[in-house]
């Protein structure tokens, strides 16, 4: 069989070389100058490839489309993207929380990996070949036109485009105008993974830089707790990010966005009365100083003017002249302290696009088009998207897999 993989990425690389490897003759269409620039920039150039967990943990970390993507993890998990890698004479090490990196701490290595095994398989890989239309004819073949003006035919196309985010890797949804010319629905794309934009920018952008661990953000929609995350945060020009709103991120996605806030406790480990406690100890042993001068101790130096001017208790006013009423206001503070949520930074922004291909029309072993047959969809242009800990590449591993095997 002629294949068609467009797309260089991750899912494009590994389905070529996969695909070749099963006798097919395989040509990747990449519109960049080189493979992998997503790949590249991966995990901050460390590129976590994969989470050593179990298919069950791993589909817990799934946020959309969990059980579309359960077979292609049984089929393809997370040990076998490491078996795979290996095999491929990539070393590799796994880190805090399962995540999986190469040895070398260079993701330059997995591209290069990728390739040589393309390149052993007998793939051909064409660079600057920017797919511009995909049609199928009337023999069943299809024909592939690109900007230059090349046209390729092939006996199946494997459509391995990616999604919106980080545009300048090449990711500009293309595959969604492919998949919609042959009558498939794309899903809103939005972005998932990404910094939030808070009504309070003021404060963002006083403590923009500040890195906050071992915080829980508690998110509520329209007063109402609906998600609750531990971890380490930080502030930026406009609002909050760092790990933790990362995946709130991909949980508020699919609301209208209005009336959410994000109250972080900055003492999670301390209930409401023993952070009193505690304060009422600073307090005491700072009893003769200015309330300003009272917070070094529980609160880094950053953050003190700002609790400070929101806690309303005057910042000149005598320690030893707080009172308890005060003082209850300044724990309840440091135990909610809350941003309203203005938007979620742009898809450009975003680690991973939420929506895409609608997976209703995707056979979810195959990854086959259930409207044209031969036409494949893998890795972030689908419907599917995760959170952050290698759970995405695993996707576009996995699914990459899913279509060898059905071609094979
Ligand atoms: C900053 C950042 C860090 C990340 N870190 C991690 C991480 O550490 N671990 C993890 O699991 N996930 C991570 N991700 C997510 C992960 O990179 C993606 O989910 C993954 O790359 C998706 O693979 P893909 O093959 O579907 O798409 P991509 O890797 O985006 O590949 C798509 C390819 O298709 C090409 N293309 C697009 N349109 C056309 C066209 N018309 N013609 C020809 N070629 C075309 C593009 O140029 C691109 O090379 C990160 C994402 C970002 C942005």
């Amino acid at each position: 069989m002629q294949v068609i993989v467009i797309g260089g990425g991750a899912s494009g690389l590994l389905a070529s070389s996969m695909i070749a490897e099963r006798g097919h003759d395989v040509t990747v269409l990449e519109k960049n100058e080189k493979t992998g620039k997503k790949l590249y920039i991966t995990g901050k150039g460390r590129c976590n490839v994969t989470n050593d967990c179990s298919p069950s943990d791993f589909l817990e970390n799934v946020v959309t489309n969990a059980k579309f993507i359960q077979s292609a993890i049984y089929g393809f998990p997370p040990e076998k993207t490491m078996e795979t890698l290996e095999n491929y004479g990539l070393r590799l090490t796994v880190e805090r929380g399962n995540r999986v990196f190469p040895s070398s701490n260079k993701s330059s290595d997995v591209i290069k990996t990728l390739s040589k095994a393309c390149d052993k398989a007998g793939v051909t890989t064409v660079l600057n070949a920017e797919v511009v239309s995909v049609a199928k004819n009337s023999d069943g073949k299809f024909e592939i036109k690109t900007r230059a003006g090349e046209n390729y035919s092939s006996d199946a196309v494997v459509i391995a485009t990616g999604g919106v985010s980080y545009p300048l890797t090449g990711s500009t949804g293309d595959g969604y105008a492919f998949a919609k010319s042959f009558g498939h629905g794309v899903v809103e794309p939005k972005p998932s993974l990404c910094p939030i934009w808070v009504k309070e920018k003021e404060t963002a952008k006083e403590l923009e830089g500040l890195s906050l661990k071992n915080v829980e953000a508690n998110v509520f929609k329209d007063g109402r707790k609906i998600f609750s995350q531990f971890g380490e945060m930080m502030f930026t020009a406009n609002g909050i990010s760092g790990p933790v709103v990362l995946t709130i991120s991909a949980e508020i996605n699919k609301t209208d966005m209005k009336n959410i806030a994000v109250s972080i406790d900055l003492k999670p480990a301390l209930t409401t009365d023993e952070l009193d406690k505690r304060v009422l100890g600073d307090f005491g042993k700072y009893s003769n100083k200015e309330f300003k001068n009272a917070l070094n101790d529980l609160l880094p130096k950053k953050l003190i003017p700002v609790i400070v001017r929101l806690s309303e208790i005057p910042e000149d006013t005598k320690v030893n002249l707080i009172s308890s009423k005060m003082r209850k206001k300044l724990v309840n503070l440091l135990k909610n302290f809350t941003f309203n949520v203005l938007s979620l930074a742009p898809i450009s922004e975003a680690v991973v696009t939420s929506g895409g291909i609608n997976v209703k029309e995707i056979n979810p072993k195959t990854f086959e088009s259930k409207l044209v047959k031969n036409l494949f969809f893998i890795g972030e242009v689908l419907d599917v998207d995760a959170y952050t800990g290698g759970f995405n590449l695993q996707i576009a591993w996995s699914t990459a897999y899913a279509v060898s095997r059905a071609l094979g």
